[in-house]
Order: structure tokens, then C-alpha cells, then sequence
């Protein structure tokens, strides 16, 4: 059903690929409250046609959908040059993190867990979008601070409140691609392929060895590389 909607504003627009329309409907209200421009599918077909077609900002897709699941529209997405570059949320229910993995691993951008508050969609939406602005993995900045936190990237230097500490070159590289990439879960192994390149054959609970060095050397900001249960990790000030 076409929607009108002010096209002058310019407002970002989400498509939503859901097969409940009860959920769909919620979600669209809430998020034309918030000024986005908001499309609909029903199935993982109509929506991958969809974000083909118009190109969208944003996909909130649902994994369990009739027909293709939402892991085979990620899927689908990421291997199309024209949607490859879509950003995606996809939408789960409790206790399937094996597809939030998967779902990671295939690209998608972040994932949310239903049932979810509206504060807490529009706050994961914002900060999605929010990271691709300025593109990702292309930075060469030498420096990145967060907080107390100074990463010197050429020096391969880490201080924490102004004093160096030692971490070895796994440990430094992972931490600052988890910070460059601050807000956003991997899995393990993309972690290690990130750390160690993927043709290195090391067991992804070796980045739990990692992670528990460099949080012990953190100290204090250690709790800043959050275990998302299940799923990997994320950096996050808290
Ligand atoms: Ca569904």
C-alpha cells in the first residue's frame, strides 16, 4: 500500500521485511514518529525485490519469515552489488543466537532481539546508521581516544588515563578493531580473521584468551569489551 509520505525532508528510509502484520504495523508507526520514511514486505521475495528496487538506508528484516528466512535475504543482499552496501538489522527471537552468528558472519550490521522496546530499536537504528557515516575500514587516522582511552595506531601504542601499557600485537590488534568499530557485535571468528587473518588456523575460543588479557591490562575499562552472550563481543563504554 503506498504510504505518502513528505519526500521533502529527505527522510531516511527503512524497509521492513516482516511477515506479522500486527509487528509491522507497530513498527512503522513508531518509526514514521520519528520522521523515517517507511516501506513494507511481507516476505523475504517482496523484500528483497524491494530493497533492490528503492535502495532503502536501512532493512529491518525479520530471520523467521515463510519462504526464504531472513538469513537467505542477508544472504542474497550482501552478494548483490547493487544492495551489497545496505545496511541491516535483523529482528530474532530469544535463544537463537546460532542465527544471530550466522547472520553476523553473512553481514548484517547489528540485530535486535524481540520483544523490544521502541527506545531501544530507535537507539540501535540511530547508532547504525550513525557508524556508516563516515565509511567504514577506509580510516587512516593514526589516532583514535575514546574516554581515557588513546590508541596510536602507527606506534602501535596504547595508553589508558595518559600511561602506556604493554599489550602484545593480537591484543592491539584486536582492541582497536573492536574500537574502530565501537558499538558493533562480531563473532568469534570474525575477531580471529580480523586479528589473525583467516588462514590461520587457531580455534575461535583463542579470542576469549585475547579478550581476557586485554580486559586484565584495561583495568578498569576492561568491562568496555562486552561479551554478548552467545553471540561474541563489542566494545561499548559503560
Ligand atoms: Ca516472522
Amino acid at each position: 500500500m503506498a504510504n505518502p509520505m513528505s519526500t521533502a525532508t529527505g527522510a531516511q528510509r527503512i524497509l521492513i521485511i516482516e511477515d506479522e502484520p500486527d509487528i509491522t504495523e507497530v513498527l512503522k508507526y513508531n518509526l514514521e514518529k520519528n520522521h523515517y520514511q517507511v516501506a513494507t514486505a511481507g516476505t523475504g521475495e517482496d523484500g528483497l525485490a524491494a530493497a533492490r528496487d528503492t535502495l532503502p538506508d536501512l532493512v529491518l528484516l525479520d530471520l523467521m519469515l515463510p519462504g526464504i528466512d531472513g538469513l537467505e535475504v542477508c544472504r542474497k543482499i550482501r552478494e548483490d552489488p547493487r544492495t551489497r552496501d545496505l545496511l541491516v538489522i535483523m529482528l530474532t527471537a530469544k535463544g537463537t543466537e546460532a542465527d544471530v552468528v550466522v547472520g553476523l558472519t553473512l553481514g548484517a550490521d547489528d540485530y535486535i532481539v524481540k520483544p523490544f522496546s521502541t527506545s531501544e530499536l530507535m537507539a540501535r537504528i540511530k547508532a547504525v546508521l550513525r557508524r556508516a557515516e563516515p565509511r567504514e575500514g577506509d580510516s587512516d587516522d593514526e589516532a583514535i581516544k575514546v574516554g581515557p582511552l588513546a590508541i596510536d595506531l602507527r606506534k602501535h601504542e596504547v595508553r589508558v588515563d595518559g600511561k602506556p601499557i604493554e599489550l602484545t600485537l593480537s591484543e592491539f590488534k584486536l582492541l582497536s578493531f573492536l574500537i574502530k568499530k565501537k558499538g558493533r557485535v562480531f563473532t568469534r571468528d570474525q575477531l580471529l580473521d580480523a586479528v589473525v587473518g583467516p588462514d590461520v588456523f587457531v580455534t575461535a575460543r583463542n579470542i576469549d584468551v585475547h579478550v581476557a588479557a586485554l580486559r586484565k591490562k584495561l583495568g578498569k575499562y576492561g568491562s568496555w569489551i562486552v561479551t554478548v552472550r552467545g553471540v561474541g563481543y563489542r566494545f561499548e563504554e559503560v
